[in-house]
Order: structure tokens, then sequence, then C-alpha cells
């Protein structure tokens, strides 16, 4: 007979709405957790906000009764981004914390699993082992998260435990961060500019999004790109010298008229081109890049506007990163239940498994739709 009915390898988003869905339906759970405290991650969601999930995501109702069931309400912003009423990623946990307690979940924390294994001795189920302790359950969750942001505990531990036990792991990349650019921009550091950002590959536009970019003194950030990021080292033999950012400022309007008009504007000078239409240091940095090719004529300045192009060095790593791109193999995951295809009563959930969505909750609501999945079929 094993004590537990399920351990969760991992008290983060996914592992604690599988334990409270488990414990629900009467199974004696116990959570294993890294980290000295439960949910570390979630606090820092959202900008402290939590962005819970989004109205796009096909199971967005199922999630939010889920945090209706544990006391939390949940409100939508005006592009759909969900957050916890009081924008408090700590009422988050706070109220998921309270429902693991209530529902008499065992909890260990400062406990990393460093091993699981099949019980050889009784035929069925696990034994887990953290340092010197080893615990038994007739079934496991591995919820270790990804390799993203490793300061909240997720250093990769998930991908090495489900390859002891057979499963294959798709290459981790960092995503859902800032991207560096070859060219020297530290001119630009602070600059926010909306525009309509491109990424090419081998000359192949692979994505393409409207927003904000932010300049920074390694490259460029902000959402856009870093969904951008997304879309990296995709592919066999792809380098990041393969990739090429291109911004486009003009959002549809027609630049070329507009620098004509200011032409006749006396005394502004062709490094006014830009004055008042962009940030100055922007404004001036296009200005300078029309300059290297063709000397300042309207047609380049415009040309550089509508396409300003800078070469990908790299992707900040897994420090800056806020999700990871790969993990276990979604074909041998049944992904109706999240039961390993491979070994029965071995469960995944969260960002352990091939899955990463942009911005806007979408890597959240994966946490907890896979994890009350699993807490279903436990
Ligand atoms: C700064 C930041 C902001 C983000 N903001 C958002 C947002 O607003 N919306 C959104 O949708 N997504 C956001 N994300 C992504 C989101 O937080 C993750 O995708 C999500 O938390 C993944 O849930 P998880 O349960 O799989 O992993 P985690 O929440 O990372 O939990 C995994 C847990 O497993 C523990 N663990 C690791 N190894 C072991 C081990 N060997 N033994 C025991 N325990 C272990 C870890 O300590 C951790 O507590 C953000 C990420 C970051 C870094």
């Amino acid at each position: 007979m094993h004590k537990y009915d399920l351990i969760i390898a991992g008290g983060g988003a996914a592992g604690l709405v599988c334990a409270i869905t488990a414990a629900r339906r009467g199974k004696r759970v116990l959570i294993l957790e890294k980290n000295p405290a439960l949910g570390k991650k979630i606090y820092a969601t959202g900008n402290g906000r939590c962005n819970i999930t989004n109205k796009k995501c096909e199971n967005a109702a199922s999630v939010q009764a889920f945090f209706h069931s544990i006391g939390l309400e949940i409100m939508y912003d005006e592009e759909g981004w969900a957050y916890p009423m009081s924008r408090q990623a700590a009422d988050v946990v706070y109220l998921l914390e309270k429902q693991i307690r209530h529902l008499g979940v065992e909890v260990l924390c400062s406990r990393a699993v460093d091993w699981v294994d099949w019980n050889k001795k009784t035929g069925s189920g696990f034994k887990v082992s953290c340092s010197q302790e080893t615990y038994e359950s007739e079934k496991i969750l591995i919820s270790c998260g990804g390799k993203a942001a490793p300061k909240f505990g997720t250093t990769g531990d998930g991908f090495a435990l489900a390859q002891t036990l057979g499963h294959s792991i798709k290459r981790p990349i960092p995503v859902l961060t800032g991207i560096e650019c070859s060219d020297d921009i530290k001119k630009l550091k602070g600059v926010r500019a909306m525009a309509d950002c491109s990424l090419y590959c081998k000359g192949e536009k692979v994505f393409s999004e409207r927003g904000e970019v932010q300049f920074t003194d390694y490259g460029l950030s902000g959402i856009c790109i870093f969904n951008m990021s997304r879309f990296l080292l995709v592919g066999e033999d792809i380098s990041f010298s393969d990739y090429e950012i291109c911004l486009d400022f003009s959002m549809g309007r027609d630049i070329k008229t507009i620098l004509e008009e200011k032409k006749n504007v006396p005394g502004l000078t062709a490094a006014d081109a830009l004055r008042g239409i962009l940030p100055e240091e922007l404004g001036k940095y296009i200005v300078s890049r029309a300059g290297e090719s063709a000397g300042e004529s309207i047609e380049e300045i415009a040309r550089c506007y509508c396409g300003l192009t800078f070469s990908v060095k790299g992707a900040r790593g897994w420090q800056m990163a806020q999700c990871t791109k790969g993990g276990v193999s979604l074909d041998e995951i049944n992904m109706d239940t999240m039961e390993s295809k491979l070994t029965s009563g071995l469960f995944f959930a969260g960002e352990v498994i091939d899955y990463d969505g942009p911005c806007g909750g979408y890597n959240l609501q994966n946490a907890w739709e896979s994890g009350i999945k699993a807490g279903m079929n436990v």
C-alpha cells in the first residue's frame, strides 16, 4: 500500500491546481517543492499582477470557473488579458495555498526531487527521492516547470526526471525575452516607438506583429519582441545570424508625402525630417542610417522609416526569459489526461511539456489547464 495516491514534483502553477483538483476527488496528495515556499514564480507574473489567462484561450472559461471555486474573481482588460480583480499576484498564491491547506494536501518545501523510479518491490507506483528521503505513491505528476528564470527554482530538473523515465525532450530554448542585435544602438537606449515588427529568416518572413518596441543597450525589447523571440532558432541548422528584424514605423501612413511637404517648411534640414514624427533620437538614427546609403534623400529616409533593419546577434538567455520552448515531447503524452503514453501513472503538466505561448496569459493558461486535467485523471 502506497502512502500517497499522488506525489507532485513542483509546487508551482500547474502543481498547485493539480493538487487541489486531485484532493477534491479524495486523493491523498503530497507536494514536494524545491523552494522554501510554494508558487514563487507566480508572484512575479504579469509584473506582480498575474496575467492569469486570455479571453482568446479556448478553455479560459473553465480556468476562470476553477479560480471562482477557490474564491478568486477575475477581470479582463480591453485586450482580453485576464487578471485577478485585485491585480495582485500574491492573492492568487494566497487563495491557492489556502485551498491546499484546507483540503489536507501535505506540503514539503525545500525538497528538490532528484530521482524518480518505478517501485520494483510492489510492482506498481513510484519511488520519489529528495536527497536522503524517499516517498512512495501510486501516481506522480512532474510539474517542475522549464528552465526559464531559474531564480524561481526552474532549472530544468523536470526534463532530467522525464528522461530517466524514458521520455524524449525537445530541445529547450529560452523564449519571451529580448533580442540582441549586432548594430550599435546604445544611443537609442530607453526610446520606445510603435512599429510593425517583422522577423526574417534567410530572407523569408517568419513573424510579424504590431506593438511598442523598446530600444535597450543590447538590442530590442517589448511585448512584440518577446513574442518574436519564440520564432528564433526554429528548424535544423539555423543560427542567429540567419535572422534579420525589420521595423516599419509608418503604421500605414504615407511618410514620403509627409516628408515631401515638410521640405517646404523654411529652415528645416534633412536631419529635422522626422522631428515631431518619432522620438528625437530614433529620428536622428534613421536619418543617419539613410545617409549611410543615399545621402539623406527623402526617398531613403522614408525607406528606412518603413523598413529599419537590425541583424540578430542572439537572444537574452535563461535568466531573462519568461518561458521555455521545447520540453517533454507531446507525442508521448495523452493530452486528454496528461498521462504518459509510455508509463502508466506518470503525469506531466505546465511548462515542462513542449508548449509555449505568446505573452498575454497563454503560458499560465497552459499550466492551469494541464494541471487541472492531470488532477481530474490521476
Ligand atoms: C517574470 C515572469 C513573468 C511571467 N508572467 C506571466 C504572465 O503574466 N502570464 C503568463 O501566462 N505567464 C507568465 N509567465 C510564465 C509562467 O509563469 C510559467 O509559464 C508558469 O509559471 C509555468 O507553470 P509551471 O507550474 O509549469 O512552472 P512553475 O510555476 O515555474 O513551477 C515549477 C515549480 O517546480 C519547482 N521545482 C523545480 N524543480 C524541482 C524539483 N527537482 N523538485 C521539486 N520542485 C521543483 C520550482 O521551484 C517551481 O516552484 C511569466 C514568467 C516569468 C519568469
